[in-house]
């Protein structure tokens, strides 16, 4: 991608639209985001991004998924997996091989459907323990885990780190070691990522940001796109993007006054420069900045829990 961050592929880490986008008329531009970050992404492929960890990534490219869900692989003599991905059987057996009788966890960052399904498949056929926040939408675990728990051992152990946001149930993974940390899709390669209510929660996602950030890593390994490189400058970029997309939906509700408008109202209003396509996902990151607002008493809407409720200034 490009300095600016601008011409990246549409169809590729199909996120939210709007990495760097100006706000109205341009005054409320992010940063660019910066553009450390290491190596095509192939599905398929099997690549030492770090001494010990291997990504794998699922042959699931797509919008949502970039150039599809990475797989990874941590230690040597014993191996834990996080987000062994879609239920492809292809794509297990090569975990399988690649693990060569050396797997014995798999970690789950989320439950989003592109993460887990191979899990069953995984452990039947390595006896893995499976770990993650919590049982849900299908994925049973055998162990639950939150801030301070440790997932493997040796150089395959990581530490818990919580970061709801995109999901309420969202972990990274963080190999202090090798100062790697697994963001599943709290942070991505390319783009920035969908915030949808009511399990998404904006103010809870830049909370977790600043967790991340503080971590002070030294390269970010996301579940989509190749390894980010300068995570301080990147999450960085991140926060002040949310921040100033915060600012243009504050500044488009003030303009409308009174009457009020509706969540469309105001995507149109604040993604001026966005292609009308891809609307349907800013509309969530655009409600999830208004539900924040109104927690913070300065927006209010009919019914914060409808997407197609109508939102005045506080
Ligand atoms: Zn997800």
């Amino acid at each position: 991608m490009s300095a600016d961050g601008r011409d990246r592929d549409p169809g590729a880490n199909g996120t939210d639209p709007d990495p760097g986008a100006a706000g109205p008329g341009g005054a409320a531009a992010a940063p660019a985001m910066p553009a450390a970050m290491v190596g095509d992404v192939v599905a398929g492929d099997l690549v030492e991004v770090r001494p010990g960890v291997r990504r794998l990534t699922a042959p699931n490219p797509g919008m949502m998924t970039g150039p599809g869900t990475n797989c990874y692989l941590i230690g040597t003599e014993a191996v834990t997996v996080v987000d062994p991905g879609p239920d492809v059987p292809e794509h297990v057996d090569a975990i399988v091989e690649a693990g060569a009788g050396r797997i014995r966890w798999i970690a789950l960052t989320h439950t989003h459907v592109d993460h887990w399904p191979a899990t069953p498949a995984l452990a039947a056929a390595t006896g893995a323990e499976v770990v993650a926040f919590d049982s849900r939408d299908g994925l049973e675990v055998d162990r639950t885990v939150g801030a301070g728990d440790v997932v493997g051992e040796g150089d395959a152990a990581v530490a818990v780190v919580p970061t709801p946001g995109h999901a309420s149930n969202h972990l990274c993974f963080w190999d202090a070691g090798r100062g790697l940390l697994f963001t599943g899709d709290h942070v991505m390669s390319g783009s920035t990522v969908v915030i949808a209510p009511p399990d998404g929660d904006m103010a809870a996602y830049l909370d977790s940001l600043a967790r991340v950030r503080a971590l002070g890593a030294e390269a970010l390994a996301p579940a989509h796109g190749p390894l980010i490189t300068d995570p301080d400058a990147y999450v960085g970029h991140y926060i002040d993007h949310r921040l100033a997309r915060e600012a243009a939906v504050a500044a488009a509700l003030a303009e409308v006054g009174p009457a009020g408008a509706d969540t469309e109202a105001i995507v149109e209003a604040v993604y001026v420069d966005v292609h009308p396509m891809l609307h349907p996902v800013a509309r969530f990151s655009v409600w999830a900045h208004l539900r924040k607002l109104a927690d913070e008493g300065r927006a209010r809407g009919i019914d914060p829990d409808d997407p197609d409720t109508t939102w005045t200034p506080a």
